[in-house]
């Protein structure tokens, strides 16, 4: 486990910003936080000295498909692996591998796969669990998902991908009777039920809410839209305070007003960012093959030969710094939307999505420009920009010139801390 003081940081805590401030890691938790005019323990073994960059909670991203080439439909834990340590070169500590529409049994390998990696130490962000985007969908809103494998929810195939433990989080449509027989399930389990590549009306929404549903998947797309005597699935998603709205912020999928009126109605503890990356992300544009289709990743966007977007090459920095500019708000009401607001959303919230003592210590610091400097997963540096200065090791014996870290590469292998820094 690992111990670090992280010092002269604009801490962002649920309290307020400590410029100056410092947090003390210990065992892979947040021992305590300070502000300037204190003074942390000196016991500590290493000490990452940020120079006033901000320090906020590790990002979460609950819907993310893959990156530098590879999918969660893989089922290959290496493949996960590294799209750990992608996600945490761009600031996320935790995320949910996110499957799609596909048949039960690469469905059900997919979810083994991820229940596999789930809470174990990664070269990059931890696995928190599944996040499985289908096959419980409207095929007349099935976006880029594979309309042959959508199917009404099977209460017997429910089960099987339950069992496996790792399911947080279901997107569904619930205009669909059987689809909304599974947002019980999903309740009575501790699931998250999400309405997404849905057809409802705003009256369906409604019985939806009604039954359970907390969440909606990238708000805006694959969605009945809004009309102003039938507002629809978008209209509904705005309309229930209590339904989480997953955005994705990569200037592609929403325009920036549409971001704006989302962030004004649900507030940054409504509103979420998501990538919904593909295995593309991470890679020189080009035309890739995804789940057996062909997709063209051109000026940022990913679409089917018909035009239609398949997902994104988005990483979650960015999409911060997307809503940032269309908000035109700062860091300390934004700060939620990537950490906070998921961990609710997914039930993590006693540990993760917020810096307070106790909770893990999940951190990422960012410069002015809201790029990424540093990720830290459970007090391990598992991710620092080529500029930023290494931690001094402290404590008796203890000689820089053998230290056996190896340098940063930029944009690609992740550091680990030192095992023996504590
Ligand atoms: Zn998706």
């Amino acid at each position: 486990m690992s111990s670090l003081l992280v010092a002269d940081a604009r801490v962002l805590t649920p309290t307020g910003t400590l410029p100056g401030g410092w947090i003390a890691v210990r065992d892979g938790r947040i021992a305590a936080i300070g502000p300037a005019s204190t003074s942390p323990p000196s016991d500590l073994p290493e000490r990452l000295t940020v120079d006033g960059a901000w320090v906020l909670p590790g990002f979460l991203d609950v819907h993310g498909h893959g990156a530098v080439g590879y999918d969660t439909m893989d089922a290959d834990p290496a493949g996960l692996e590294a799209i750990a340590a992608h996600q945490a070169r761009h600031g996320v500590t935790g995320f949910l591998p996110t499957t799609w529409t596909a048949s039960h049994p690469a469905t059900l390998a997919a979810l083994e796969t991820i229940a596999e990696l789930r809470g174990r130490a990664l070269p990059g962000a931890g696995v928190l669990g599944a996040h499985m985007e289908g096959p419980y969908l409207n095929p007349r809103r099935c976006g880029a998902q594979d309309q042959r494998d959508i199917r009404p929810a099977d209460p017997d195939e429910v089960a099987a991908y339950l069992a496996t433990g790792v399911v947080r989080l279901i997107t569904l449509a619930p205009e669909i009777e059987e689809n909304l027989a599974l947002v019980h399930t999903c309740r009575e389990a501790g699931v998250t039920a999400s309405i997404g590549h849905s057809d409802a009306t705003f009256e369906q929404v409604r019985a939806a809410v009604a039954a359970g549903v907390r969440h909606a998947t990238h708000t805006g797309n694959a969605m009945r839209p809004l009309h102003h005597r039938e507002p629809g699935t978008v209209g509904g998603v705005l309309d229930h305070p209590q339904v989480r709205a997953e955005v994705i912020a990569d200037g592609v999928h929403v325009h920036p007003a549409l971001l704006r009126l989302v962030h004004a109605v649900k507030g940054s503890d409504g509103l979420l960012l998501v990538t919904d990356a593909i295995g593309a992300t991470g890679r020189p544009e080009g035309t890739f093959r995804i789940g057996g289709r062909t997709v063209e990743v051109r000026d940022g966007a990913v679409r089917l030969p018909d035009g239609a977007l398949a997902g994104s090459v988005l990483t979650l920095d960015r999409a911060l710094r997307t809503l940032v500019a269309a908000t035109g708000l700062g860091l300390e009401q934004l700060w939620p939307t990537v950490s906070r607001t998921p961990a609710r959303a997914i039930g993590v919230q006693d540990r993760k999505g917020s810096l307070i003592a106790g909770a893990d210590a999940d951190l990422v610091v960012l410069d002015d420009a809201l790029e990424v400097l540093a990720t830290i997963v459970g007090g391990r540096l598992v991710h620092r920009a080529a500029a930023q200065r290494p931690p001094e090791r402290r404590g008796p014996g203890t000689d820089p010139s053998t230290d056996p870290r190896p340098d940063p590469t930029p944009g690609s292998r992740p550091l680990t801390a030192d095992p023996a820094g504590g």
